[in-house]
């Protein structure tokens, strides 16, 4: 695999990159006039019941700006070909991986039922070179214009940071493709590794001696998961560990079957545990084929080492594996 340093030298690279700022990144006409359907149900979904949203004469809640320039299913509507050529130039040079880091808006005034929406993209700055715990890439921030009737209603700031993962970014020294230091035990992609940060420093200290621990709240002993830095709900930010049980059952779970990730091997299930303590997690049933998990399905914590390194939390199906 050829160095990307090679194919295009940091600064040769920035200055392409460059040159994509102001130049357009998409525009269009929202799928649908501003509508009251789409409003209450998108405040049926935030748990909106402000009564400026209903009624005869409802507003747009401000947050749902983007949503009137949203595509749907069947793709992005009028998206640049310079926007689409940057992101090339960005695969090209090995920033294969896409993060979004932040998204902000301003509003101008109010969107209401009948308002006809266009918007318009810019590419509005492209980083230099940064390193980041993810990886090594650039930051790309794009502000769209919406308009209502012509007329601004608001802007939206969005940046991504398109990256070379850490580990891959570290091998295009070598001549070795990245790839294969990434390889799990079954010859798959390793697994991404959890982000572990101060606020959840503790729950993965926990797992690496065998142990589910869960935070207790000092102030009002309500148990939380997963682990914040304050009680939700009393706002203490005073909180003991306390090690669950291990025992629990499937509240949820969905089944994976598409698109496929490389780290992982569909069929699997994806499943919300029930703590006997009563807080939920996502994990993995195992010893059970994932067609035959069930609501309701008694489980028990076990610890499986996986690509032969990360230790991880999952749940046993100890009738179903009686049962095979
Ligand atoms: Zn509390």
């Amino acid at each position: 695999m050829d160095d990307p340093e090679d194919v295009y030298p940091p600064l040769k690279l920035l200055e392409k990159l460059k040159s994509y700022e102001g130049r357009p990144a998409g525009s269009g006409r929202g799928r649908d006039p501003v509508n009251a359907p789409m409003i209450r149900h998108w405040c049926e979904a935030m748990g909106d019941t402000n009564p400026a949203y209903a009624g005869a004469d409802p507003i747009a809640p401000s947050t749902m700006l983007q949503a009137w320039t949203m595509g749907g299913l069947s793709g992005p509507v009028g998206r640049a070909a310079a926007y689409a050529e940057l992101l090339d130039l960005l695969d090209s040079a090995g920033c294969t991986a896409v993060v979004a880091t932040e998204c902000e808006q301003e509003y101008l005034r109010p969107l209401r039922p009948g308002n006809v929406i266009t918007y318009d993209a810019v590419i509005e700055s492209v980083s230099p070179r940064k390193t980041t715990k993810l990886g090594t890439g650039h930051f790309v921030t794009t502000r769209m214009d919406v308009r209502a009737d012509g007329e601004l209603a608001g802007t939206h700031r969005f940046r991504i940071l398109k990256y070379a993962p850490a580990k891959t970014y570290a091998s295009t020294k070598t001549q070795e493709p990245a790839k294969s230091d990434r390889t799990g035990a079954e010859g798959n992609t390793a697994r991404p590794r959890p982000v572990v940060n101060r606020d959840n420093a503790g729950f993965w200290d926990g797992v690496a001696r065998r142990k589910l621990l869960i935070q207790r709240c000092d102030a009002c002993a309500a148990l939380r998961f997963p682990w914040l830095p304050g009680c939700g709900g009393c706002g203490s930010p005073e909180w003991t560990a306390v090690e669950a049980s291990g025992a629990g059952t499937v509240f949820s779970y969905v089944v994976m079957h598409h698109p496929p990730f490389p780290a992982f091997d569909p069929p699997y299930a994806v499943v919300l545990i029930e703590l006997a303590e009563g807080v939920r997690m996502i994990s993995n049933v195992t010893r059970v084929a994932p067609e035959r998990v069930r609501i309701g399905m008694p489980v028990e914590l076990e610890f499986v080492r996986v690509d032969g390194g990360q230790l991880l939390p999952v749940f046993r199906a100890p009738a179903a594996r009686a049962a095979r």
